[in-house]
């Protein structure tokens, strides 16, 4: 039976340049903005000691990520007119157009955008919809050329800035016009968890009160949360989905978190745990079908209670293969139940995100990561010596939280110099959003917020509190950065350097690296050069096969053949 078609593109744009933004690039002409773009890239290049085989970094290590895969199980279990071809690592497609062109037909309606991770870091502005590219054009052409394939196709977008995008046009500045290629092309906007939403479009059952148009343009808006009704569904990956044997994948054991830390943009607002039967289902199904048995947790907090840590045991435990995972983790939780650790390893925990944030207690309390730093530091050691070589340990940091001060931080780094026991520290500076939106964190640039905090986003991102303003952030990362570059074990990068980061562990498995050679490569100076080609091999043969398993001929074409 003929079934009607939906795309869904989905990737994770690298570009591992300076981290900043820049609004003069806009003005730049080309060749400039070229030349800058390869000296920045050599810059970076020359400041981390990684060795780039390509402009513009198509080659580093992200794995599939959850949104669309959920989605794409949603839409095949539930939509029996429907298929859904997900394409991911789709920026890294040479001559996209003439690939894309394989999968659509007169069937084909729709092609999503998983926006997420679709950021160029050149780009001032997310709200400017310049996607991976840095010019409003290039994106125009984009579009353009896949409508010259189809030209009935809609446009469905996707991810974390449709949010800004519904915020901006409905309620913060609704006489603002729409970039020129997101009117010109974009039909449907989902805001929101989209499992829900996406199957009840296709079917056809939206409920009218969930729709917002402007300017043609329809924003479809999934209100649920964790705590208030959203779902945590088993994933059902297909053979269409070209995954590979034994490849690691994303999985979801929960939704929402219930801690509120005062920085955090996540749901936040509660916690929804997946059933453990269905987990058990899921994991064996996996297995049986693609040789799976290595995972990212997606979950906010895996270690958020001991009775989801027992679950996850228990489940896991049970399975007739040994499961290998890493996710995010709050270790403040390790303090009350130390249990939760040695169950984890048990159970093959092979990586741990740690979101410490914070070693100053001042910071920490108004954060929501109270724990004493003298106490997280006896946790972090006393990780690692149960974990011995066998987790991937890395801290996540933030510098310039409300109430820290410059000495704190380089107390911080003390001690960081010091100690032996992470692989790896992340940081970020302190970001702070207008608080306009109802999800936003409590750490705010409204007028009577409690911190002090002064917010300014024109001409530049500024924020100031109390005790530190975003110069002094960005001079204390640099300060960190000459402190730690040379530490003998643990190496050192601002998340949006991410050439290594954490979740580039689980590419270098399904590349075939074991544990150690993984962390060995995520911890190193240079990364080898054989471990681009790699995963870049890796990833043009997935597309050759995603080709082979999903191509379509246009319907007249068949008609001639017959
Ligand atoms: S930072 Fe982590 S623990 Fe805190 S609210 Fe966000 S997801 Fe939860």
């Amino acid at each position: 039976m003929r079934k009607n078609r939906i795309i869904l593109l989905n990737d994770i744009f690298d570009n591992d340049i300076s981290g900043q933004t820049q609004d003069s690039l806009q003005d730049l002409d080309d060749d400039t903005f070229n030349n800058l773009h390869i000296e920045q890239q050599e810059k970076s290049n020359k400041k981390y000691e990684v060795k780039m085989i390509s402009t513009n970094n198509k080659y580093t290590f992200w794995s599939r990520y959850m949104g669309p895969y959920a989605v794409a199980s949603a839409v095949h279990q539930n939509c029996p007119d429907w298929e859904v071809v997900v394409i991911d690592w789709f920026t890294k497609i040479d001559h996209f157009h003439d690939y894309i062109a394989n999968f659509i037909n007169e069937d084909t309606y729709y092609i999503g955008l998983s926006t997420t991770f679709l950021l160029n870091t050149f780009n001032p502005r997310a709200q400017d919809f310049n996607l991976w590219f840095t010019r409003q054009r290039q994106v125009d052409d984009w579009f353009n050329k896949i409508k010259e394939i189809n030209p009935d196709i809609e446009f469905i977008l996707g991810g974390a800035i449709t949010d800004l995008f519904y915020k901006i046009h409905f309620k913060t500045r609704p006489e603002a016009k729409f970039p020129v290629a997101f009117q010109n092309h974009i039909n449907y906007v989902f805001n929101g968890y989209a499992e829900d939403t996406m199957v009840e479009f296709l079917n056809g059952e939206l409920e009218p009160q969930k729709v917002h148009e402007k300017n043609g343009i329809f924003f479809i808006n999934e209100t649920k949360m964790a705590s208030t009704g959203a779902k945590v569904l088993q994933s059902n990956y297909q053979h269409s989905m070209a995954i590979k044997n034994g490849e690691w994948l994303p999985l979801e054991v929960s939704k929402g978190c219930r801690f509120g830390c005062k920085f955090c943009f996540y749901d936040i607002r509660g916690t929804l745990i997946k059933d453990a039967d269905c987990l058990r289902e899921e994991l064996m199904y996996n297995y049986e079908n693609f040789g799976v048995t290595g995972y990212m947790l997606t979950d906010d907090t895996v270690n958020d209670s001991p009775a989801k840590i027992d679950m996850l045991h228990k489940v896991i435990k049970s399975l007739p293969f040994k499961m290998e995972w890493i996710s995010y983790c709050r270790p403040d939780m390790f303090s009350k139940y130390p249990e939760m650790w040695r169950k984890m390893i048990d159970m093959g925990c092979k990586g741990v995100f740690l979101g410490v944030e914070t070693l100053d207690h001042t910071a920490g309390k108004l954060a929501g990561k109270g724990l004493d730093p003298e106490r997280m530091k006896e946790i972090l050691t006393w990780m690692r010596e149960v974990a011995q070589d066998d987790v991937f340990i890395l801290a996540s940091m933030i510098i310039g939280l409300p109430g820290e001060t410059k000495e704190s931080l380089y107390k911080t780094a003390e001690w960081f110099k010091e100690q032996t026991v992470l692989d790896k520290i992340q940081y970020e500076l302190f970001f702070v959003s207008d608080g306009n939106d109802s999800k936003s964190p409590a750490f705010t640039g409204k007028p009577d917020n409690p911190y002090g905090i002064h917010l300014e986003y024109y001409p530049n991102y500024y924020w100031k509190h109390n005790s530190m303003d975003l110069h002094d952030a960005q001079f204390m990362a640099l300060e960190w950065e000459k402190m730690l570059i040379d530490h003998p074990k643990t190496a050192f990068e601002r998340h949006f350097s991410y050439n290594t980061n954490f979740w580039a562990y689980p590419r270098l498995r399904s590349l075939g690296y074991d544990h150690l050679e993984s962390v060995g490569i995520l911890t190193a100076k240079v990364v080898p050069q054989e471990v681009y080609e790699k995963n870049r091999r890796w990833i043009d043969n997935y597309h050759t096969e995603l080709k082979l398993i999903n191509h379509v001929k246009s319907l007249q074409q068949e008609e001639m053949l017959a």
